[in-house]
């Protein structure tokens, strides 16, 4: 586990060494909380754990569970998540073209699965644990098979709801869990010195981007880097239609998503700058954003900006996506045609 869990794994215990049947972990992306609970289940599932006064404290790493949670193989620790699928976008082309698109629901088909097992009894613990990673992927089906599990539990069976949506989540399901909070507050320190020895630059400014989550502002450095937006950006800075286009070509498919995120980006910070707000995440030519900013009003950079979050819900669809980028670089150069009032 990520040391910068260390505390909220100490804290977890305390509050919940003698867990609810259903626990609610709760947090924004990029804290980690599938590390967070896969190690707080170790800790629950180890046959010698170690103890700190009388709060338990760590797995012993020796003893046949911590093995086989180690090996990821224990019978009666189960992670259900959303599964990756192959997805055609081949549809207009020639060329069979596949990607494989994470699937954003765990369909009905995984809880029944799921509850069939829990009618077996326990293979090695008294103890099993479920983790459903995220909760609201659950879809409307599967969430209600769960509600019933979850009105009239099992015995020994811990759930573990992750989510970083709970809104999301059907009220009857919340309600019926116990609920823990992940707070970035409590990790910075740590999750600073992770960062620098992952030697990321400016992990300072990428922490903060990212609200204090520790992997989401190493992925916030990583795509930075990789998919070139610093020179991206430079070119986006211009407004200059040719330049700007050409920001979108030659790139991966895989990587037109997270270039789309980049772009609606760039475009929040030329409306923070246009309301005289700090931007978060392209501090790098603060001269020549506050120029582009300045050419349009904040109406018009909200209306943009609009559009840019339409095409982002849509974005699931890998099909479209050399469309929609072009479209929007256009719009965004038209934009400065004239100076909306
Ligand atoms: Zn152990």
């Amino acid at each position: 586990m990520y040391k910068f869990l260390d505390s909220t794994l100490d804290f977890l215990l305390k509050e919940h060494q003698h867990p609810h049947h259903a626990l609610l972990i709760q947090g924004r992306e990029g804290l980690g909380l599938p590390y967070l609970a896969k190690a707080f289940a170790r800790v629950l599932m180890c046959e010698n754990p170690v103890y700190l006064g009388k709060v338990l404290n760590r797995a012993c790493g020796q003893c046949a569970s911590c093995h086989l949670m180690a090996s990821e193989n224990h019978p009666d620790f189960l992670y259900i998540s959303p599964e990756t699928q192959e997805v055609s976008i081949s549809e207009t082309e020639s060329v069979p073209d596949k990607v494989a698109v994470a699937a954003t629901q765990i369909k009905v088909q995984a809880v029944r699965a799921l509850i069939e097992s829990l009618t077996v009894t326990s293979h090695r613990n008294v103890r099993r644990i479920i983790v459903l990673d995220p909760a609201e992927a659950l879809n409307a089906i599967a969430a209600n098979a769960l509600l019933k599990v979850l009105e009239e539990p099992p015995q020994n069976v811990v759930f573990l709801l992750l989510s970083a949506r709970p809104g999301r989540l059907l009220p009857t399901i919340r309600s019926r869990c116990r609920v823990f909070i992940v707070s970035s507050d409590t990790m910075q320190e740590k999750a600073l010195a992770w960062l620098e020895e992952q030697n990321i630059p400016d992990a300072v400014g990428w922490l903060e981007a990212s609200q204090g989550a520790p992997l989401a502002a190493r992925q916030l450095a990583l795509e930075f880097d990789s998919l070139g937006i610093r020179a991206r950006s430079n070119a986006w800075l211009t407004a200059d239609l040719q330049q700007v286009l050409a920001t979108a070509q030659g790139l991966k498919r895989p990587d037109l998503k997270a270039w789309l995120f980049w772009w609606y980006r760039f475009i929040t910070d030329c409306l923070r700058v246009s309301q005289e707000v700090k931007p978060v995440f392209f501090k790098h030519d603060m001269l020549a954003l506050r120029n582009l900013a300045c050419k349009q009003t904040q109406f018009a950079w909200m209306k943009y900006l609009n559009l840019v979050e339409a095409q982002l819900r849509s974005a699931e669809h890998p099909l479209s996506a050399p469309l929609v980028t072009d479209t929007l670089l256009v719009q965004y150069c038209e934009m400065f045609l004239t100076k909306q009032h």
